[in-house]
């Protein structure tokens, strides 16, 4: 399991195009995963080599987008550290709070069986987890 330095590496010379093979058989630029195969590993990585195929369409990002990234995942998982301190002190399996991020409605479940809590803000792009 690579730690998060190395995701962040990982992830900073990954194509921005790049969507998973489970979303679709072609990233958003429309390049085709079985068409590039064709000519070698995927490229969407960043990884170069001889058997590495070669995409006219990469485009990695760069650093301050990868730091700007870096910089929302923090705060994201400071907001939903400070969400399950609230819920926690909660009885129930499912309620709402004012959510830490956007003051908006999150809406939670917590799990009878393990006690897992599941969080969605009303707001979209804001928090969202299941633990
Ligand atoms: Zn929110």
């Amino acid at each position: 399991m690579p730690n998060r330095k190395e995701l962040m590496i990982r992830e900073d010379r990954q194509c921005r195009h790049f969507r998973s093979i489970l979303e679709g058989k072609s990233c958003h630029a429309e390049i085709n995963y079985s068409d590039l195969r064709k000519h070698g590993d995927l490229p969407c990585f960043g990884d170069t080599g001889d058997s590495i195929a070669k995409c006219s369409k990469h485009q990695p990002y760069t650093l301050e987008e990868t730091q700007a990234k870096e910089e929302k995942f923090r705060t994201e998982f400071m907001h939903i550290s400070i969400a399950l301190a609230a819920i926690k002190t909660l009885s129930g399996t499912v309620g709402s709070i004012d959510c830490p991020q956007c003051q908006g409605k999150l809406s939670w479940t917590r799990s009878t069986r393990n006690k897992h809590i599941y969080g969605n803000c009303e707001t979209p792009d804001c928090l969202r987890w299941m633990q």
